[in-house]
């Protein structure tokens, strides 16, 4: 049930990207034209070389440590952290303790300060309620999708590119909405990535 309605709140947001204009970004991977980045405004991140920090406990902290050496290092993106605080680190981390995310909405990324399409500073903030009992093979799944924001990815089930559902877990793996599929990127993640940053 919790999916469900995971899924039921990203569609409001993509409703939201329709009544303004905005092209649905295909193919999983950043290409609208907006003039700026914001809430559910995927950007693309300024450069290849990633610098994260967090401050999300030791439980999330190396789930995110997980995915990011695991996956996201053995794409063309150089990642390093973790780092403190500050408006130059690429991503941050944190638990929704100032701003309470939603029930039901485990992760949200913001971009922070950005540039036309490119963001220099996002956060990604995490439901700690929500989230404080999964398994540590879950959290490293909301970490690889939060994560994959960051770069510039998006959601493939709503706007997917003529794929069948079938090819939506394999290709798109923790991008996929409610992330069903392993706790990785998928090959066409990957290939979005490396096409960008390589
Ligand atoms: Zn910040
Ligand atoms: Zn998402």
């Amino acid at each position: 049930m919790r999916r469900i309605k995971k899924i039921a709140t990203i569609f409001v947001g993509l409703t939201v990207f329709a009544t303004v204009g905005i092209a649905p970004a295909y193919a999983n991977f950043v290409t609208h034209v907006s003039t700026y980045c914001d809430y559910e405004r995927v950007c693309l991140a300024d450069s290849a070389a990633h610098d994260w920090g967090a401050a999300t406990g030791p439980r999330m902290t190396s789930a995110i440590e997980w995915t990011l050496d695991g996956s996201y290092d053995t794409t063309a993106l150089s990642i390093s952290g973790p780092k403190s605080h500050s408006t130059t680190v690429d991503v941050w981390y944190k638990f929704d303790t100032d701003t309470a995310l939603p029930a039901n909405v485990y992760g949200r990324y913001t971009c922070q300060a950005w540039q036309g399409l490119v963001c220099d500073h996002s956060h990604i903030l995490l439901n700690s309620d929500e989230i404080a009992s999964w398994s540590d093979d879950w959290l490293q799944r909301l970490a690889c999708h939060e994560t994959g924001h960051s770069v510039g990815l998006t959601h493939p089930n709503v706007d997917p590119d003529g794929d069948p559902n079938l090819s939506i877990s394999e290709n798109y793996r923790c991008m996929s909405l409610g992330f069903p599929g392993p706790n990785l990127l998928g090959p066409h993640n990957v290939s979005h990535i490396n096409a960008y940053y390589g």
